[in-house]
This record gives C-alpha cells, structure tokens and sequence, in this order.
C-alpha cells in the first residue's frame, strides 16, 4: 500500500486559520496542508496528533519508515536565507520506525560498502576533473608559473563542489569559468589584496587598488612563452 504523503509547515504567515476548529494558526505554529495557500488544519486537528518525529539525516531510514507507514507528514520550515522550505523531518507511524530500524541494521555494512565505492568514484571523478581544468588554464595562460594550474583547478574544484554538477569533460570549462579562476588566483596570490583587510578600507575599494595589478599579471601569464635560445 502506497503511503500518503502530507506537509506540514511550521508557517511564516501570521494570519492562518483551522479549517475543522477554526482557531488560529500563528507564523511558526504547524499548518497542515498542501500548500501554505491551501485549506488545512491545526497540528491537533490533523491525522498526525501521537506520531513521532523522525529528525532527517539518515536517508535510508527515513526512506523505509516512510514505507512502513499509512501516512507521512512531511514537517518543512522555511529557509529565509534560501528562500524556499526545508525538511525538518517526517511525522511517520512508531512501529514504521521501529521496523526501519531493524531493516537498517540487517543491511548497514553493506550499505557502509556501497557508500565507500561511491566515495572512491567521486575522488576520481574529482582527480580526472582537476587534470582537464589544469590543462584548461595551461592552455590559455602558457605563461603561467609551473604547477600553478593545478592550484588553480583544485581550489576552484573545491569551491563549486557540490554546487554545480560536476563532470569530467574538459568541454565543459568554458574561457569565462577559467578567467574567473585565475583572476581570484592572482588575487590572493600575486598582489597585497589580503594583506589590505582590516586598515578600515572597504573591500570594493581594495578590489579596485588590486585590479589593475592582476590584469597585468593576467596578460604576462597570457603571453606565449619567449625560448631563450642561447642558453
Ligand atoms: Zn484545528
């Protein structure tokens, strides 16, 4: 049997009313329906009254519990910073987490193994990942300092992980993506930009002073390297 799946917001309108008691509902109180908009009911006029909260963060468990049980009330509260709802957990059955539960531990080691594998392949995927980048810059920036590609590829690797989806193919830097990259490089790197923090200047105005060091460093790096023939 399919489980029902309700939400249940912890609501940021102030003015939300039940719709079997009709007592108010205040911003931060839960409000159950299926969208803030919706009619819907107070916590204690809903299906949900005596079930626990299963917290997020295991997501088999909460995968399996939601399983076991009639019904799921997705509890969300919202995210101001990124603007959209977020899980808090799920009010499911007790016996529906009890048998999760029993089902988790039967299968941990093998899911333990099966994360590690993922864990190895993603370490891959980053290491091909930071090669192509590397290559990337190279191959715009000929002069830039040897091995300096790499640092390049593998702080900008860090900074998008997770961000964006990440692919090996080296198709997908495009000359933008790999400017933006050096040019925070040079940044921090070749000119006094950190040291400027903390003097009382602001940082758009120690951005401006660096700015015109780094395009000049920029074009050096642009530059095809000159043979010295003679040597
Ligand atoms: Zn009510």
């Amino acid at each position: 049997m399919a489980t029902v799946s309700q939400n249940i917001y912890l609501t940021k309108k102030e003015k939300l009313k039940c719709s079997k008691c009709h007592s108010p509902i205040l911003a931060g109180e839960a409000f159950v329906g299926e969208t803030e908009q919706s009619r819907g009911t107070c916590f204690s006029c809903s299906d949900f009254v005596g079930y626990p909260l299963l917290p997020p963060g295991n997501a088999a468990l909460t995968r399996r519990s939601k399983k076991h049980s009639a019904l799921c009330g997705v509890l969300l509260t919202w995210n101001q910073r990124r603007k959209r709802f977020a899980r808090k957990g799920q009010y499911v059955e007790a016996a529906a987490i009890e048998k999760a539960k029993i089902e988790c531990a039967a299968d941990q080691k093998i899911r333990d193994e099966k994360n590690a594998k993922a864990a190895i392949v993603r370490e891959k995927q980053d290491k091909i990942y930071i090669e192509n980048f590397a290559i990337a810059i190279r191959e715009i920036y000929p002069s830039c300092p040897v091995k300096r590609e790499y640092a390049i590829a593998q702080h900008a690797c860090e900074k998008h992980s997770g961000r964006v989806g990440r692919t090996a193919n080296a198709k997908i830097f495009d000359k933008q993506m790999i400017d933006l990259a050096v040019e925070a490089h040079i940044r921090h790197m070749e000119t006094n930009y950190d040291a400027q923090f903390g003097k009382g200047k602001r940082k758009k105005e120690i951005r401006s002073d660096v700015k015109f060091d780094i395009k000049r460093v920029m074009m050096q790096w642009r530059q095809l390297p000159t043979l010295d023939l003679f040597e």
